[in-house]
């Protein structure tokens, strides 16, 4: 699938539409989930032109791979989520209701979560 720059989550990296932002380093923003699912649902996305966690792996440099996944734990830990646990959760195309066409990791905490898939 090729990367449709006016995505939402482009223009949020691009500044052009304001998040509720939780943390920004060099290759990674992570803001709150604008409709949550659970106290804590915040989303991570790499800086960069990727839709999927296939394109990404396969795509994206190493220190950009590296970098996006240090964020996510980063986040986990800074929201002091490691106790008493989270639940990350990455969706892709169309059987998983993709609905941003940005790789984004999901974070969801502060509940039981309950069983794996939600619906
Ligand atoms: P997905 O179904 O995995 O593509 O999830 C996309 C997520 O993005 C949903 O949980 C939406 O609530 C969330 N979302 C959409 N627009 C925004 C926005 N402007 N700011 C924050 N979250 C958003």
């Amino acid at each position: 699938m090729t990367y449709d720059s006016e995505n939402i989550f482009a223009k949020i990296l691009r500044g052009e539409i304001p998040c509720n932002k939780v943390y920004e380093d060099d290759f990674a923003l992570a803001f709150h989930d604008i409709n949550p699912q659970a106290p804590v649902h915040i989303l991570v996305i790499p800086k960069g032109d990727y839709v999927s966690m296939a394109d990404f792996t396969a795509s994206a440099p190493a220190d950009l791979i590296v970098g996006f996944f240090r964020a996510v734990g980063h986040v986990a830990r800074e929201q002091e989520l490691e106790q008493p646990g989270y639940r990350i959760l990455g969706n892709a195309g169309d059987d998983a209701h993709q609905e941003v066409p940005h790789l984004h990791i999901h974070i969801f905490g502060g509940k039981k979560l309950g069983p794996m898939l939600m619906r």
